[in-house]
């Protein structure tokens, strides 16, 4: 196991390689050109001038009214004389190369890996952000490299990964450089994974799903109130989202991050999994992720286990399909289960996998398919 070092402003983050199955995975810097600030400022899609210099953002359901020389919510996306402008487009600040089963997506190729670009800044403000050394900055403040969408293609056929993923910060805010580099990756058969609040507007969506292979969406609770005051977003969009992305036939995953007395209760949960059923069906996977303090709730206990386990039998009695238990190291529902018979077909420890119980997608046991992209 090797380790590099992540260097943002007066952070200094230590991130470990991992060794998996699939093989070698890490850090991706060598190589890259990089430097401090926005490098490649380009004419953002999605929005309309309005009076006095004004512009109005439309790229996601805050639509943001931004006054000349001022910026977004998201603070990547610039007016400049009356024009709007994104201006991370080729510079993330964070290229990695990821288990698919990290993002996670566990129904989707299995074992292969994918990597991962993000850019700084994020469009909500979620108190218990993991990523919030990327997404509550601006870009003028982490180290960003060039790459272009495709070197970004070119980065990803080099590190043998089947896909990009857009993610760790929100991908929406950098929407351009995302569509640019999932049509680069079409191009060289390249798969395009999209890790998302799901706070995005429908016709930039749309847009989007035409070069989309799968997407993981945070589903943080089932309130709007909760997303008021622990995000500062609103549910509805988010939920518009799901079906969206399900009427136009993207690999869907969900994650709900359960955190304790703030989103656990056992009635929020059911009315949660009632609406995936009627809504998406019941084979969308649902990954319950247990929170550790940080960030803004550093005063919170980690969510108990067996919390994460009500709600785990709480969406299993709703009739979903297939529901994990993330962030608990060798626990059992971290493993893939056959909906029939029950045999587990694939197993997890960690980001060791072992799909051993799949042939060709089906339960080796009773021959009963499983429901996701598994060639
Ligand atoms: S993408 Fe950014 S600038 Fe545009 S509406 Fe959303 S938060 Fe505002």
């Amino acid at each position: 196991m090797s380790l590099r070092n992540y260097i943002l402003p007066g952070l200094l983050i230590v991130i470990a390689a991992v060794v998996v199955a699939a093989g070698a995975v890490g850090l991706v810097t060598s190589g890259l050109r990089g430097g401090e600030g926005y490098l490649d400022p380009r004419i953002a899609s999605y929005w309309e001038a309005l009076d006095d210099g004004y512009v109005r953002c439309e790229l996601c359901p805050r639509r943001c009214i931004v006054p000349p020389g001022g910026r977004g919510y998201c603070e990547v996306r610039e007016n400049r004389e009356g024009v709007y402008y994104t201006l991370t487009y080729g510079n993330p600040c964070a290229v990695h190369v990821d288990p698919i089963e990290k993002k996670p997506f566990y129904h989707f190729l299995p074992t292969t890996t994918t990597l991962s670009i993000a850019v700084a800044g994020c469009n909500l403000d979620c108190k218990f952000c993991q990523n919030w050394q990327i997404s509550q900055v601006r870009p003028d403040e982490t180290y960003n490299h060039v790459l272009p969408p495709g070197d970004v293609v070119e980065l990803a056929v080099a590190s043998a990964c089947r896909s990009i993923a857009y993610t760790y910060s929100e991908p929406t805010i950098f929407f351009e450089y995302m569509l640019d580099c999932a049509k680069a990756a079409r191009e060289r058969g390249i798969l395009n994974v999209y890790h998302s609040n799901g706070f995005i507007n429908e016709e930039p969506l749309r847009e989007l799903c035409r070069y989309l292979d799968a997407a993981n969406i945070d589903l943080k609770g089932y309130s709007d109130d909760y997303y008021r005051e622990m995000s500062n977003g609103s549910l509805a969009p988010v939920l518009r989202t799901l079906r969206i992305l399900a009427e136009e036939g993207v690999h869907l995953e969900l994650t709900t991050l359960v955190i304790p007395g703030e989103n656990d209760q056992p009635e929020m949960i059911r009315e949660m999994c009632r609406w995936i059923h009627t809504n998406l069906g019941d084979s969308v996977p649902l990954h319950f992720s247990r929170f550790h303090p940080q960030y803004r709730l550093l005063a919170l206990p980690p969510t108990p286990v067996e919390t994460l386990e009500e709600a785990r039998r709480i969406a299993l009695s709703e009739g979903l399909k297939y529901v994990y238990i993330g962030n608990v190291p060798g626990h059992e529902a971290n493993s893939t289960y056959c909906p029939n018979c029950g045999s587990r077909v694939i197993y997890r420890i960690g980001y060791r996998v072992d799909p051993a119980g799949l042939s060709t997608g089906r339960c080796e046991a009773c021959s009963t398919a499983v429901d996701g992209v598994w060639e």
